[in-house]
């Protein structure tokens, strides 16, 4: 088997990698480039392989960096099948719906401010038969990819539906197995369940994100979510919290809960200001067969999302209206990053008040507008505009549904206990920082990492 590194090589995003065997190719996720604009536009054009050469995709999870581009292999002519779990089906019919939008817009303001055509990457036409050729499969149960190939999900507890996964492809009388680890999420995450190494590996293919660094505990960053919560109600300020719509947000609104139940934040009304992420909280409320049982809140209500203080906006008008209100409140709108949705109106009419804080509870990429709140820059280009930053900036890193170093290296020695002969470990979806830092941990710990490029091929 030969394995190409497409997308995600030596960066986060555009989670992308090739498998052939015996004349036949596999693609383990098709997700978008996101960055900087003209840079993304152009990668998320190319195709890792025509598109007539895809035998069959198997995907990991339902992030746009790992499914985002499924839809314009579709437009271009894909017919085969999109393997994934039943969660992710779900997850990946909104969030694809939403991504096509979100292009659908994008082109039109673009054609207008340039007056010229500009086409979108691909349109809810695309999505829609993109997730058609989804085929959700059990968590823990061998399918058939391709004749010759077949794959098993272990539960990646990194969002809901999330997966790594076992690939094994049988090359004349032999096999070999890869793993790839699509995401890893963490121990202790509220309430998906914690990650499941796959059992046995020739190779890995492992992410990165943040090979670099640990996390602050999962308990740590609840209370530090009561402290900004507290704080910034006593100054009469709000809370502006930009989160992805799935996964994040989820996790934010029942950590609240958690806390409200306790008595332990002030009872301020908390919006949660996106449509996606109401469409998003059904999804979960669908799929309590992967929730973590163990967890108190799981165990002792079936409403997780839904408690007296949470409202959740749909329409625009009423997006509006949060801006006209007064008095302290908490506000959760994506996009994560910063780099679109609802949140820019916010920090736009926000960020220059200092009462306010604006909570960043996930990675926020080189080249976004989140990652200049991380950095506390003096000004904000929203919409055109430079906007002061006046508002506290607080940092929860202990949200982060990314495994850090220890969690990274805990999951392969997991994978490495049940699989003797697991030697060499390619290191994707990292900042070339952080992926040489774990790169350099590994070895240490006897492993054979390597950081591959975009284009470079290994034979297994
Ligand atoms: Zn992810
Ligand atoms: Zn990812």
């Amino acid at each position: 088997m030969e394995i190409e590194f497409f997308g995600a090589a030596r960066e986060v995003t555009g989670s992308c990698h090739i498998v052939r065997t015996g004349g036949k190719t596999i693609l383990l996720d098709c997700g978008l480039f996101q960055g900087k604009r003209k840079e993304s536009e152009k990668k998320n054009l190319t195709l890792p392989v025509p598109v007539g050469e895809i035998d069959a995709i198997v995907l990991s999870h339902a992030h746009m960096d790992h499914a985002g581009r499924l839809p314009y292999l579709t437009s271009k002519g894909y017919d085969g099948s999109i393997w994934c779990t039943a969660a992710t089906h779900d997850l990946a019919a909104i969030m694809l719906a939403d991504s096509a939008h979100i292009q659908e817009m994008d082109a039109k303001y673009l054609s207008e401010r340039n007056r010229e055509a500009v086409q979108p990457l691909y349109n809810g036409e695309d999505a829609r038969e993109a997730v058609e050729k989804m085929v959700g499969v059990p968590y823990n149960r061998t399918f058939e990819v391709l004749p010759g190939v077949t794959a098993l999900y272990t539960d990646a507890g990194h969002i809901l539906g999330s997966a790594s996964v076992e690939l094994e492809v049988r090359e004349g009388g032999s096999s070999k197995r890869l793993v790839f680890s699509g995401d890893v999420g963490r121990w202790g995450l509220a309430i998906i369940r914690d990650p499941q190494p796959p059992r046995r590996a020739d190779a890995v293919i492992m992410e990165s994100t943040y090979g670099n660094r640990d996390h602050e505990s999962v308990d740590g960053a609840r209370d530090k979510l009561a402290q900004a919560v507290t704080e910034t109600a006593a100054r009469g300020g709000r809370l502006l919290i930009p989160a992805f719509s799935v996964g994040r947000t989820q996790e934010i609104v029942y950590g609240l809960h958690v806390l409200a139940l306790a008595g332990r934040i002030p009872k301020i009304p908390i919006y949660i200001d996106s449509p996606l992420a109401t469409d998003a909280t059904a999804i979960f409320e669908a799929h309590p067969e992967v929730y973590d049982r163990s967890e108190d809140l799981v165990s002792t209500t079936n409403d997780l999302f839904r408690f007296d203080l949470v409202r959740y906006t749909r329409d625009v008008e009423e997006s509006k209206k949060l801006n006209t209100m007064h008095g302290p409140m908490v506000i959760i709108a994506a996009s994560g990053m910063a780099e679109g949705g609802r949140i820019l109106h916010h920090l736009r009419h926000g960020a220059s008040d200092p009462r306010n804080t604006i909570l960043v509870v996930g990675f926020m990429a080189e080249h976004t507008l989140g990652r200049r709140i991380v950095d506390r820059a003096e000004t904000l280009k929203i919409f055109g505009e430079e906007v002061p930053l006046r508002a506290n900036v607080e940092i929860i890193n202990g949200y982060s549904a990314h495994a850090d170093r220890t969690e990274l290296q805990r999951w392969l020695d997991a994978v490495k206990g049940t699989s003797p002969s697991l030697e060499r470990v390619f290191l994707v979806h990292g900042e070339p920082e952080a992926q040489d830092a774990l790169a350099g941990q590994l070895e240490s710990h006897g492993y054979r990492a390597s950081c591959p490029t975009p284009g470079t091929k290994v034979q297994l």
